[in-house]
């Protein structure tokens, strides 16, 4: 099962990633997490994309598609798997296909979380760090119990700059624009499978879990 998954900052791809790869057998490939972990073990694919993610921009493409290659070839990932914040241009959705065909695989299913932007704006504006303890709340999802003030221990909360309204339409525009030509390229090939990611966990959870059922 080769599944790709997408969706805009906050639609619930990292929960929904963690509840595919704990029914079915298949890695969670995310190029995120891989750059993550390369800078952490400062390697020089970790000092290459440094660079790039310190100023918010996409790591080029040949760096990209080559660590994706290179995952996908290995052992793990011949059962299947589950990639994750890849592909993030048309040029890295073609470098895919032509990956697979000379794997002699196909991409499955392109499942696509969509959420109303509204929601999603509420969502990532939501959260509140308290001072002290870096501790994190939710205004909607998990408030303290007094407002403004951390349950744990009476700091105060604030709101990261990042997470303010200006900074997070601009980061929603900016993905909105990013991904429409994937959705649409995956649409052209019949794979793209969309998802209505408002409502709570379960339920999202339950519509993957439907249609990668229908998968096998
Ligand atoms: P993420 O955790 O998916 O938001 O990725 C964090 C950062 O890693 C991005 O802002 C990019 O700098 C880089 N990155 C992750 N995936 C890709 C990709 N497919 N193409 C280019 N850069 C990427």
């Amino acid at each position: 099962m080769n599944i790709i998954l997408m969706g805009l900052p906050g639609a619930g791809k990292g929960t929904q990633a963690s509840e595919i790869v704990k029914k079915f057998p298949i890695p969670h490939i995310s190029t995120g997490d891989m750059f993550r972990k390369a800078i952490k073990d400062q390697t020089e694919l970790g000092k290459e994309a440094k660079s790039y993610m310190d100023r918010g921009e996409l790591v080029p493409d040949e760096v990209t598609v080559g660590i994706v290659k290179e995952r996908l070839s290995e052992d793990d990932a011949k059962k299947g798997f589950l990639l994750d914040g890849f592909p993030r241009t048309l040029e890295q959705a073609e470098a895919l296909s032509k990956i697979m065909k000379e794997l002699d695989r196909k991409i499955d299913a392109v499942i696509n979380i969509e959420v109303p932007e509204e929601e999603l704006m509420n969502r990532l504006t939501g959260r509140r760090i308290c001072e002290v303890c870096g501790t994190t709340y939710h205004l909607v999802f998990n408030p303290p119990k007094v407002d403004g003030v951390c349950d744990l221990d009476g700091g105060k909360l604030y709101q990261r700059e990042d997470d303010n309204p200006e900074t997070v339409a601009k980061r929603l525009e900016v993905n909105v624009k990013q991904s429409k030509p994937i959705i649409e390229y995956y649409d052209k090939e019949g794979i793209l499978q969309n998802i209505d990611g408002s409502g709570d966990i379960e339920k999202v959870t339950d519509s993957v879990i439907d249609i990668l059922d229908n998968l096998k």
